[in-house]
């Protein structure tokens, strides 16, 4: 285990809008239209603006980033990513995979220190929440090790019950 890499990375419990970091990433939807969920949360603290701003990128494919402004957030930035709906085929954990990787890619190229995740797919979604626990940590550890620039990976979780499998794969 590579301490300096995994000191990074923080397992929290509570409401991802709220959080004091540099980039917040929301499991969002293919039009980037808002949404349930942590969608509809975001879009609700982050102000109307962000839906016009998105209204303009003319959505995002699954397992793709985008950036945008944070708008009325304490976050300067909000990652969308689109998580893939559960099907219990292969290509889900790729996809998966691929949210977590571009995300920490636009962060690192918008000099991003710190970033949140919620757990991208794990609500409406349906993706099992174990399995999705382990590729997220895997594969952020493994983009950790080679990209040093962000300081900081939170895992946030709504549920004390999410929270826990994410403590307990952590240690
Ligand atoms: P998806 O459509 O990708 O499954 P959801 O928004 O339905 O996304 O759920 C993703 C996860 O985000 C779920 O575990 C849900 O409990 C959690 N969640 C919902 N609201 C918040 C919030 N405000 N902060 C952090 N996590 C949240």
């Amino acid at each position: 285990m590579n301490t300096e890499t995994f000191n990074k990375i923080e397992i929290m419990q509570g409401d991802i809008t709220i959080l004091d970091v540099d980039a917040i990433v929301n499991a969002a939807n293919n039009s980037l239209l808002g949404g349930g969920g942590v969608d509809g949360a975001i879009h609700r603290a982050a102000g109307t603006k962000l839906l016009d701003y998105c209204k303009g990128l003319g959505g995002c494919s699954t397992g793709e980033a985008v950036i945008t402004p944070g708008f009325k957030l304490k976050a300067g930035h909000i990652i969308h990513t689109v998580g893939p709906v559960y099907s219990g085929k292969k290509e889900d954990a790729i996809q998966l995979g691929l949210c977590y990787k571009n995300c920490l890619k636009i962060a690192v190229e918008n000099n991003i220190k710190s970033i949140a995740f919620p757990a991208i797919s794990c609500g409406v979604y349906g993706y099992p929440l174990k399995d999705a626990c382990k590729i997220a940590v895997d594969t952020t550890f493994a983009f950790l090790k080679e990209e040093k620039s962000i300081q900081h990976v939170v895992f946030i979780q709504f549920s004390l019950d999410n929270y826990k499998i994410y403590k307990d794969y952590l240690s």
